[in-house]
């Protein structure tokens, strides 16, 4: 899978994308996300592997989401091309009517930066820089100063209960702290959707539970929120499931 900071060190951002992004709004709010006959595939040798296959479907901007399906059906891959990670191979996908299919590349890492918040099972965070170093990241891109960047990023820590570790180092903190630090460091740049692959894989059921908690207010805040899972207790809490079958989506 693509490491997403990898990404941000090799895109300059200018905002030559059409953004709904206001500093005074506390998320952007409207996104909704049109899929329309994606497909993904790779060449292995001879061999070509559908990853996705004419996969359509819409997401509603405040919708809660769950895609669920086995290992290897092509969940993850469908979460970063909604993310603008990656790119299909065929098909469009529109982002508020925009069609994000044909952008270029450093459109579509503004994109990704000012509309999408990531969140991964192993937390990806940077493990030499503190929680709020961590949080402090995505806004690298925002232009607002050092001192707005500190604050956002301690408000962002606040939010998901983490305002006395702001020092703590991810190794200082339990996988459940880690994972909220993830969040907030998602929360940063005012995203309009999160996108989250597998959010509590790595947690303890209770930790888990709390780290939905979280997500699920979140959306009820208005942020589109998309859980990539398999796993069916967390489904059932989303307003809608995609099932995604062998690259389709199953119906
Ligand atoms: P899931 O998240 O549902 O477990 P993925 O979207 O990660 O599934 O993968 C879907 C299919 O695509 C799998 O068969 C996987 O092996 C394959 N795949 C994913 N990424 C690549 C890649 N970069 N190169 C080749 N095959 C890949
Ligand atoms: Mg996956």
């Amino acid at each position: 899978m693509c490491n997403f900071f990898d990404r941000f060190h090799l895109c300059e951002v200018r905002l030559s994308f059409k953004l709904k992004h206001k500093g005074n709004k506390k998320y952007n709010m409207t996104a909704v996300i049109e899929l329309h006959d994606l497909t993904k595939t790779y060449k292995l040798g001879d061999e070509v592997l559908h990853a996705l296959d004419h996969v359509t479907c819409t997401i509603q901007a405040g919708e809660f989401v769950a895609i669920t399906g086995p290992s290897g059906s092509g969940k993850s891959t469908l979460a970063n091309i909604i993310g603008g990670l990656d790119r299909p191979t065929s098909g469009t996908v529109l982002i508020d009517g925009q069609d994000l299919s044909h952008v270029r590349d450093r459109q579509l890492s503004d994109y990704r930066n000012h509309h999408i918040g990531f969140v991964f099972q192993s937390f990806n965070l940077q493990g030499t820089q503190t929680a709020l170093e961590n949080v402090m990241l995505p806004l690298v891109f925002s232009r607002m100063k050092s001192k707005d960047r500190k604050a956002r990023a301690h408000e962002c820590l606040e939010a998901v209960g983490l305002g006395d570790r702001l020092k703590h180092r991810p190794s200082q903190l339990s996988g459940g702290q880690r994972q909220r630090v993830a969040i907030a460091r998602a929360l940063a740049a005012k995203p309009s959707i999160i996108l989250a692959d597998e959010p509590t894989g790595n947690l303890d059921s209770a930790r888990g539970d709390e780290i939905m908690k979280l997500l699920k207010d979140l959306n009820k805040q208005g942020i589109t929120l998309i859980v990539i899972t398999h796993d069916m207790s967390i489904a059932k809490q989303a307003d809608r499931v995609i099932q995604i079958k062998d690259g389709k989506v199953a119906h």
